[in-house]
């Protein structure tokens, strides 16, 4: 269980998170909902470790690695794809895994998402393999991303913009993906700016509004209008 508690977060001296608290579940997927600036992936690069915060502020069953940096974090399970998906761009999609294996190698962080593994459960990404990753489709190129993250094995696998730019063929590979990770154990917590869609893919949501959580609960069970005003703010 990945927990934040009253977790604060700056850029110098512009604060852009004020005490949010929320929980992640293995096995279960988390969507973040809010407009432009609300703070969601200020919050999931915090959790990766990119941004300091609090030692206390984070803890991941029961052990606090808030303010680890983002290479411990990595080693501690928990994975980061970044808007904007950030691959190897002189790299093929096989190495782009190859060479995520080899870290995760070298930080213990073996298992059952291996590189071969994952070209099985994707299909679409085989005959890709030599491929510059750069020279993919967008929603192709979310895949590697995901595949990359997922060859760490980690326990806590966060997306920002799952869809964004995406085709809508491309946005349901992605989250039939995204919900075998969530079978296999992992939390899964993502970004996700299309509302209905967030709340169909996840178990619990949480709205971020200015920096802060105004409003979290069960997906299935989510209001759309208290949602959609928490969203804009009005
Ligand atoms: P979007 O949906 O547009 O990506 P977001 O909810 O992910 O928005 P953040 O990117 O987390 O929002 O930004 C939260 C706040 O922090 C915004 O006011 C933004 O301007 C500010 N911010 C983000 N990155 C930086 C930075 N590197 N330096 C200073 N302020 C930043």
């Amino acid at each position: 269980m990945l927990r934040i508690e009253n977790m604060d977060a700056c850029y110098g001296l512009f604060q852009a998170l004020f005490r949010v608290n929320l929980e992640a579940a293995r096995g279960e997927t988390l969507a973040l909902i809010g407009s432009n600036g609300a703070g969601k992936s200020t919050l999931l690069r915090a959790i990766a470790g990119a941004i300091r915060v609090g030692r206390s502020t984070i803890t991941l069953d029961g052990k606090a690695i808030g303010g680890d940096p983002e290479h411990s974090q990595i080693a501690n399970g928990i994975a980061l794809v970044p808007e904007g998906r950030r691959l190897f761009a002189d790299l093929t999609v096989e190495e782009n895994l190859l060479v995520a294996a080899g870290a995760a190698k070298k930080i213990g962080r073996t298992g059952e998402w291996t590189p071969e593994r994952l070209f099985k459960e994707l299909p679409a990404l085989d005959p890709l393999r030599s491929r510059p990753a750069t020279a993919l489709s967008g929603g192709q190129q979310q895949l590697v991303a995901i595949a990359r993250s997922l060859v760490m094995n980690p326990q806590i696998l966060m997306c920002d913009e799952v869809s964004l730019g995406l085709s809508p063929v491309a946005v349901d590979v992605v989250y039939q993906l995204l919900r075998k990770v969530k079978q296999a154990g992992t939390a899964v917590i993502m970004v996700e700016q299309n509302v209905s869609r967030a709340l169909a893919e996840s178990d619990h949501y949480c709205c971020l509004q200015k920096g802060r959580v105004v409003l979290k609960g069960v997906s299935a069970q989510a209001d759309y209008g208290r949602v959609a005003h928490a969203y804009f703010g009005a």
